[in-house]
């Protein structure tokens, strides 16, 4: 049984959502405030957590940032209000794989978890890439130094496994699949998250910057990645 964790202040949202969890067919665990969560997001090791922004004692973006800077790879969906709309954007640059606004309809909860599970099952790069084996080079796109390997969701530099997000992940492997030619950033959003982020192009930017400071490729005119004014990106 898949197991997800609810990080949420809120005891009616919390509860609500545990009872749908449970009837949907997942262990629910809950924490109340953002320093239980992380320590359960850590110990419990689900395999997705629901996460609330505002919190007591550590906010959800804390919690995002924190626990991908530990190397942790588990789907984050973040429950952001209404009222913070510009949070989602910030949700997704901590790198949260989704967002659903408050209030949200159960169904359309449920739907989303199991959308972001699905993308998730299908990419079992995990293990391949933290151990440094992986596929043979010769099963990847190639550019110069760089391989992409979509099977098994490994990137390599000049031999060395690259440690990507899922998202930079898809936003490398869209360029390198669509090579010369320019991706806009509607198009990439479309592609990596989903078309109704179309018109947040900041994520588009913000995560490109990601990826080049991981490629080594920090310039507009770059090896891997290359601006194209007023439009998007492409691969050379
Ligand atoms: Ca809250």
């Amino acid at each position: 049984m898949q197991k997800i964790l609810i990080i949420e202040d809120e005891p009616n949202i919390r509860e609500l959502v545990l009872y749908n969890l449970s009837q949907n067919g997942y262990e629910g665990l809950a924490a109340e405030d953002g320093l239980q969560g992380l320590a359960m997001a850590r110990s419990e090791k689900p395999d997705l957590i629901l996460l609330d922004i505002m919190l007591p004692g550590k906010n959800g973006y804390d919690i995002c940032r924190e626990l991908r800077a530990e190397g942790s790879k588990t789907p984050i969906i973040m429950l952001t209000a209404k009222n913070e709309e510009i949070d989602k954007v910030l949700g997704l640059e901590f790198g949260a794989d989704d967002y659903i606004s408050k209030p949200f309809g159960i169904r359309e909860l449920i739907a989303r978890i199991k959308a972001v599970l699905r993308r998730y099952e299908s990419n079992p790069e995990q293990e391949a890439s933290a151990n440094g084996q992986g596929t043979p080079a010769g099963a990847g796109i190639v550019i110069g130094d760089l391989v992409i390997n979509s099977d098994s969701h490994e990137v390599r530099l000049a031999g060395r496994p690259v440690e990507l997000t899922l998202k930079e992940f898809d936003l490398l492997r869209i360029l390198a699949e669509n090579r010369g030619r320019v991706m806009t950033r509607d198009q990439l959003l479309d592609k990596v998250w989903g078309f109704e982020y179309i018109g947040e192009t900041r994520t588009v930017d913000v995560h490109v910057r990601y990826l080049r400071k991981k490629l080594g490729d920090e310039d507009n005119e770059g090896k891997y990645i290359q601006t194209v004014r007023g439009i998007g990106y492409k691969m050379p």
